[in-house]
């Protein structure tokens, strides 16, 4: 396995030049976020020095898509295949021992005082103060036992309380039933992990299925956690940063607003409370952010979506070849999807099909296989040279849509396909792509440069 830490992966990205060591004093208030994104696609950023803390904070770990790939051992087009058989066949988690598990190397239960402790950033010019950003959030389903993760913005609202947004999926549902019952919902927030249980914390699978089980599968063994020490909640034994708490039944605070992924202010409301009972970390912790709206942000939602997307189109049109949430799409509003069309019509198929994997899902673009979806001067250049609205335009109004895509009606949008695929029946020299002969085979550096070339003089005169 590449990295089976977050340390061991550190270790990597700094042996391929590719760890961006930033010694000089920052401040936490919009310098971290702000060095972090300028390197955001590049290379990833590790802070000695913020301001009086001796905790660093790193940021970027995996912030291409070759970063992920590389992180799972394969390639850009291996990696949602390798993704969805993880999905497909969880490993189980190995339950270990305290002394086996670093993060348990220092337990604090008093006088817990997170800004204290770490340091935790401010990001955006509005954010309403500093967010954990990249805490795992676990709860446990107290019938099945099952674990649940996911991503959820945490605003520092006090020494040792959060303010969090749980939109209405799986740790939403496992609360309100605990809220119903007026007791509280057992949390632990993980901080600072592999690569692969990152990424498999996004998947999006049914209620019921532990994205850590997802995490094993993709790395190959068991993920090894460990029991927490004030709620019945197993956490990744290697990880840098476990804070433990409960969600507070029938109590809301205010939180927000928080620069969020589509580059836009999610709104302050009341929003649901996290008291923090317990922190345990590592000796000398990392703490690990991700800056909203960066490519890490994006394409950790991006990829396990498209690996959703890929399998919901797959039923209608068998010969998908490959699926593509571009960043410039927020990784969410935008699919572009290529097939090898063997019956016409089937692009529009796969733009419904598309349209029906996810709400978020807003402009599909669907091009013939030879087409690369990771390329979006291809992309643009189908849309250009194959597509006729008049006959390729799928339009469907009012239907449900983001709530962050500030053009929606509270939520209701337009949605909108294009089939840039070649007509089947057309004329074969019609979309002929020009090639030149040996282009592919050409070493340009026998030709370029070879070392033995003598200067060509241009100007003759001098003047
Ligand atoms: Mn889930």
């Amino acid at each position: 396995m590449r990295a089976k830490t977050l340390r061991t992966w550190l270790d990597y990205l700094q042996s391929k030049g590719r760890l961006a060591v930033i010694d000089k004093p920052v401040r936490l208030k919009y310098e971290v976020a702000a060095i972090a994104k300028k390197l955001d696609g590049k290379q990833a950023s590790y802070f000695t020095q913020v301001e009086d803390y001796s905790v660093p904070v790193v940021s970027g770990i995996c912030s291409t898509r070759e970063d992920f790939a590389e992180a799972l051992e394969t390639d850009l087009y291996g990696l949602i295949p390798k993704f969805t058989q993880a999905v497909a066949s969880p490993i189980p988690c190995q339950l270990v021992d305290n002394n086996q598990a670093p993060v348990k190397q220092n337990i604090t239960r008093e006088n817990i005082d997170l800004m204290k402790l770490f340091p935790i950033p401010v990001h955006h010019d509005k954010d309403s103060g500093n967010y954990i950003t990249a805490g795992l959030f676990i709860v446990r389903d107290p019938v099945t036992r099952k674990q649940n993760v996911s991503i959820h913005r945490l605003q520092v609202s006090g020494k040792d309380k959060l303010g969090a947004l749980l939109l209405p999926r799986h740790t939403f549902h496992l609360y309100k039933q605990a809220e119903e019952a007026g007791r509280p919902l057992e949390c632990a927030i993980v901080i600072g992990v592999d690569p692969a249980t990152l990424l498999a914390s996004q998947a999006s699978t049914p209620f019921g299925v532990d994205e850590l089980e997802i995490a094993g599968a993709l790395r190959g063994e068991p993920l090894e956690v460990v029991r927490c020490e004030t709620v019945d909640i197993d956490v990744p034994a290697f990880a840098e940063i476990v804070l433990e708490g409960k969600i507070l039944p029938h109590v809301r605070e205010p939180e927000g607003p928080f620069g969020e992924f589509p580059k836009y202010y999610g709104p302050r409301s009341d929003k649901e409370v996290v008291q923090i009972t317990a922190v345990t970390h590592r000796n000398n912790p990392i703490f690990y952010t991700i800056v909203p709206a960066g490519y890490e942000h994006l394409l950790l939602g991006g990829i396990p979506r498209e690996a959703s997307l890929f399998q919901t189109i797959r039923q209608t049109v068998p010969t998908v070849k490959a699926v593509h949430m571009s960043p410039g799409g927020t990784c969410r509003y935008h699919a572009i999807v290529s097939i090898k069309k063997r019956n016409e019509g089937e692009a529009k198929n796969a733009i419904f099909a598309a349209l029906a994997n996810s709400f978020d899902i807003k402009h599909v673009v669907v091009v013939d296989e030879e087409v690369d979806i990771f390329d979006m001067e291809e992309v643009e250049w189908a849309i250009a040279t194959r597509f006729q609205a008049q006959r390729d335009l799928v339009v469907v109004h009012g239907a449900q849509s983001s709530k962050l895509d500030p053009s929606t009606n509270e939520g209701v949008g337009s949605k909108m396909g294009l089939d840039c695929t070649v007509p089947l029946e057309s004329e074969p020299m019609r979309y002929l792509r020009v090639a030149i002969p040996g282009y592919d085979s050409i070493n340009l550096d026998e030709f370029v440069n070879p070392g033995n070339s003598k200067a060509v003089r241009f100007a003759e005169e001098s003047s």
